[in-house]
C-alpha cells in the first residue's frame, strides 16, 4: 500500500489561533470557561476542553455572571455578544479573520442596498452570526435550483459561507449573472478552505481511494469528502482510526490522506499508523 498525503491539509491558521486563544483562556481565567457553542467542528478537540473542565452551551442564560466565555471560530452574532457584554462576561472573541471579513462585506452591502445572497448552510453558525449582523436582509441559497428561482433584482451583492465548494461557488455567480442589472461578487471562501480542495481534488487523480479525516459537524471537511466523491474516487470520511474498516482497502491499493481544517495532526497520524500496522 502506498499511502499519499494531500498537499495542505490540517488545522488551518483561523482554527490554530482559536484553540490557542482559548487554551490562554484556560490558564487565565479567573473564574468559571465557558464556550458560546463549540469553539471549532472537531468532537476530539472539544472533548479535550471538556476534561479540562471548559463547559459549552448556547444559551447565555446558562453562563453565571463574570465568567469568561470564548466565541466560536466562525464567529458570534452581535445580539449574542451584546447579551454577553451586558451580563459582565469576559469575552475571548476567536473569530477567524476571515468569518470577521464576511461580516464586513456583508454589511457594506446591506448599507448599500444590496439585495443580499449568501450562499451558504441555512443553519450553519456562521451563517445564523452573518445573518444576525444584517438583521436577517439576505437570501441563503444552496443550488442552483435556489439560484434561478431568484426573481429579477435591481442590485445584487453575493458572498458565501467561508467553508464552502469553490468549484460550486463559480457556478452559483454565474447563474446569478442574469438575475440583476448590476452583480458584485465577493468570492469569501477563505483561502485554507480553498488550498484543501484545489489539493484533495490533484489527489483524486493519483489514488485508488480517499481518506477525509475530521469532525462530521466540520463543514469544511465534507466538502472535501464530497469533492473526492464528485471524482468518482472511493472516499470514506472519518472522525478517528476506530471507525477504519480493513474490508475498505487493498494491500496494493494508493490512498490518499486528507483532513479537515478543524483536525488536529494526532488524529490524522493515528489513523496512518493503524494503515501501516494492517499492511505493511
Ligand atoms: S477554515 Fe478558513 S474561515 Fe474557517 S477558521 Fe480556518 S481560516 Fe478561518
Amino acid at each position: 500500500m502506498k499511502i499519499i498525503l494531500s498537499k495542505k491539509m490540517g488545522f488551518c491558521f483561523g482554527v490554530k489561533k482559536s484553540v490557542n486563544l482559548a487554551k490562554n483562556a484556560l490558564k487565565t481565567r479567573k473564574n468559571n470557561l465557558y464556550m458560546l457553542g463549540s469553539i471549532i467542528n472537531n468532537p476530539q478537540v472539544i472533548e479535550y476542553f471538556i476534561k479540562k473542565g471548559v463547559k459549552i452551551t448556547d444559551n447565555l442564560d446558562e453562563v453565571p455572571e463574570e465568567s469568561t466565555v470564548t466565541t466560536r471560530a466562525h464567529g458570534i452574532s452581535p445580539t449574542m455578544l451584546k447579551k454577553a457584554y451586558q451580563k459582565k462576561l469576559s469575552v475571548v472573541d476567536t473569530t477567524c479573520p476571515y468569518v470577521r471579513k464576511v461580516q464586513k462585506i456583508a454589511r457594506y452591502l446591506y448599507e448599500k442596498d444590496y439585495f443580499i445572497v449568501i450562499y451558504g448552510d441555512k443553519k450553519h453558525p456562521e451563517v445564523l452570526s452573518l445573518l444576525d449582523t444584517i438583521q436577517n436582509n439576505a437570501l441563503v441559497i444552496n443550488s442552483i435550483h435556489d439560484a434561478e428561482k431568484i426573481t429579477k433584482k435591481k442590485k445584487i451583492g453575493f458572498i458565501s459561507q467561508t467553508t464552502k465548494n469553490i468549484y460550486d461557488f463559480y457556478k452559483l455567480s454565474s447563474a446569478l449573472l442574469n438575475r440583476a442589472e448590476e452583480l458584485r461578487i465577493f468570492n469569501t471562501i477563505c483561502k485554507s478552505t480553498t488550498e484543501r480542495q484545489k489539493s484533495v481534488l490533484e489527489l483524486a487523480k493519483k489514488v485508488d481511494v480517499i481518506l477525509v479525516i475530521g469532525g462530521k459537524e466540520s463543514a469544511n471537511t465534507t466538502r472535501l469528502a464530497e469533492i473526492g466523491k464528485n471524482q468518482g474516487v472511493k472516499t470514506y470520511h472519518i472522525e478517528t482510526k476506530n471507525q477504519l474498516k480493513y474490508k475498505w482497502f487493498h494491500p496494493e491499493d494508493k490512498v490518499g490522506i486528507t483532513s479537515g481544517a478543524s483536525t488536529p495532526d494526532w488524529i490524522t497520524n493515528e489513523v496512518i499508523d493503524k494503515l501501516k500496522e494492517w499492511y505493511s
